[in-house]
């Protein structure tokens, strides 16, 4: 039998959680350049016994989302269930609070390249938020992809500056710190599975900045194929078994959770530095 997918709670559920491997799944077991990888606190999350910090960031990504890909509907539906988000009393009331303001600065950026002329609001037309299904060296993945275009795909992101290079054992764009490299990747493969072709994968960026910044990048071939080499069968296999409790997670000694959870059974020698 297989889990449901289609609405979002099924989506992000439990059960399918542990029937499908996904880009973030895999991307917290195995790590990125910007993300640790932790396979305790990856297993613990599964097992909902570690829950991810909120984030505005993550609240201010999900309203552009909605903002530029949703319907009325959705968009409303979303207000609903955050009212955090919004300004309760005063003559405010009912707008965005100061701190998600910029959200509206973003959705805004979008539109005036639409006006002007722009691509942007091109490469976000298409089927939203698709959910593909699929195999992976023999093991399930699901996908929900921002936007399934007529011959592409594109993520929407909302990042700190497009520009930006970040540094952990060399220089990295955003792209590669994040792992959209590797979303990039599974998406791809996934809707090859479905569609019989390989279509290129875009990024469509807006930055956080004042003024904001926007950016529409092609993620290259090789770089998805390279992002895809490191889904190797024995990392696949080793998640599988670690998802199942065959194998015992190892931790990281470096995350919140090892952080949250460590127990003292001796004094460390201190290391000279
Ligand atoms: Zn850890």
């Amino acid at each position: 039998m297989t889990t449901p997918l289609e609405t979002s709670a099924q989506y992000y559920g439990h059960e399918a959680n542990f029937e499908f491997m996904s880009a973030s799944q895999v991307k917290s077991f195995i790590g990125t350049p910007g993300i640790q990888a932790c396979e305790e606190r990856a297993v613990a999350e599964l097992n909902g016994l570690y829950v991810r910090p909120e984030s505005n960031a993550l609240t201010i990504g999900s309203y552009i989302d909605v903002m530029l890909t949703g319907t009325e509907d959705e968009q409303y539906a979303f207000r609903d269930a955050h009212p955090e988000m919004f300004s309760s009393r005063g003559s405010t009331k009912g707008q965005l609070k100061a701190e998600y303001r910029s959200a509206n600065d973003m959705v805004a950026r979008a539109f005036q390249d639409r006006d002007n002329g722009g691509i942007f609001m091109r490469s976000l037309t298409g089927e939203y938020q698709k959910v593909v299904t699929g195999e992976i060296h023999g093991h399930r993945f699901k996908g929900r992809i921002d936007v399934l275009g007529d011959g592409f795909i594109t993520d929407l992101k909302s990042v700190e500056n497009v520009n930006k290079r970040y540094y952990n054992e060399g220089w990295w764009d955003f792209v590669g710190w994040w792992g959209y490299d590797l979303h990039g990747a599974i998406y791809q493969e996934l809707v090859d599975q479905l569609t019989g072709h390989r279509w290129p994968f875009y990024i469509a960026a807006l930055s956080k900045q004042v003024p904001c910044d926007i950016d529409l990048r092609q993620v290259p071939q090789d770089r998805l194929d390279e992002a895809m080499e490191r889904l190797t069968p024995s990392a696949l296999d080793r998640i599988a078994a670690l998802k199942s409790g065959e194998e015992k997670p190892k931790r990281c000694g470096r995350c919140d959770w090892c952080r949250a959870t460590k127990v003292i059974r001796k004094p460390r020698i201190l290391e000279v530095v």
